[in-house]
């Protein structure tokens, strides 16, 4: 997946600021046959090329209306498919109208696929690709079940959003249906698993005083990152006991001095700050905890976060201006 992010600060979506916890993702196409970023995503960043009619959806209607999503998929200038985040994900946006049970714009996350002609099967083979990515993404990013995966037309027949055909009048054209993209997304969810397994149990072995080797050096670095200031040189003495005692306290395990299971657990989870203020770059550095998106961090207080390190800086002054708007 090309991700990007170009958010439509200036779409009254965004600027109302309105939150939601998103328990699915609902898919779009435009139903206008124009596949260029560049008409829904602007101003131009040197990569979507330039929109000579202005009229992107990074702008606000004078009535207050503005439809917006959280995402595009389509062509930049050179042709070649990506995907533009237009809104932080837990944001609500304006995407799917309402039907006779609400609007499924106040718990899903939603994105469109810029249509072409709907005949060009590289195209359509591309952008599925796309969607099937971003999708698994966002289903491990918020613990969302491909099962809560729909089109708009779906959306509709639940009665959540209105009579729109999209994505069935198009993906059946090219063998898909959204149960072969949900199938696809289960399938994607598996393979980003499996890049990244939890730490296996094994190589972590029980350390205790008169311990040496490497894993007495991984102890003494993971203490060292906790504030103490050991000498690396695995060999489990005093001063490793004395630390890994003082450790165990403050963290609410059995004070023994023996590195077991559960000390290890405590060890490599990151540090959480415990309130949203202390979340700071240094802490995230040190926890070893990259972010992804940094409206995701209001989440992330108790739990799971992912990645994106050149932001870093970025987005963690963005979740603090947007932290300290709620307060
Ligand atoms: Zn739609």
């Amino acid at each position: 997946m090309n991700l990007q992010k170009l958010l439509l600060t200036k779409n009254n979506c965004y600027i109302s600021g309105k939150t939601i916890a998103p328990i699915g993702i609902l898919i779009h196409s435009t139903g206008a046959n124009n596949p260029n970023l560049r008409r829904y995503v602007g101003p131009d960043d040197k990569l979507l090329g330039h929109n000579p009619n202005n009229n992107h959806w990074n702008q606000a209607k004078p009535d207050g209306s503005n439809k917006c999503v959280h995402a595009f998929i389509g062509k930049l200038a050179d042709g070649s498919i990506a995907t533009y985040q237009t809104l932080p994900w837990n944001m609500r946006g304006w995407h799917a109208g309402s039907g006779s049970k609400g609007t499924a714009n106040d718990h899903y996350i939603g994105f469109e696929i810029c249509e072409d002609g709907l005949k060009d099967k590289d195209y359509f083979d591309k952008v599925y690709k796309e969607a099937v990515e971003l999708t698994a993404m966002l289903c491990k990013q918020y613990n969302i079940k491909p099962e809560n995966v729909i089109c708009h037309s779906e959306a509709n027949a639940l009665g959540i959003a209105s009579n729109h055909k999209d994505v069935m009048h198009w993906f059946p054209s090219f063998g898909k249906t959204m149960d072969t993209f949900r199938a696809d997304v289960a399938k994607e969810i598996g393979s980003i698993v499996k890049e990244n397994p939890p730490a296996s149990k094994e190589t972590l072995p029980v350390l205790r005083k008169g311990d040496k080797g490497e894993v007495v050096k991984t102890l003494q670095k993971k203490l060292n990152e906790f504030g103490y200031k050991l000498v690396v040189d695995g060999d489990f003495g005093a001063g490793t006991e004395t630390a890994l005692k003082d450790y165990q306290k403050k963290n609410g395990l059995t004070a023994d001095g023996i590195c077991g299971p559960a000390t290890w657990a405590a060890l490599n989870k990151p540090a959480l700050a415990k309130t949203p203020e202390e979340i700071t770059v240094e802490n995230a550095m040190k926890a070893g905890v990259i972010v992804a998106d940094a409206d995701y961090w209001l989440n992330a207080l108790n739990g799971r976060i992912t990645v994106n390190k050149e932001n870093l800086k970025a987005l963690f002054d963005k979740y603090h201006t947007v932290y300290a708007n709620k307060k």
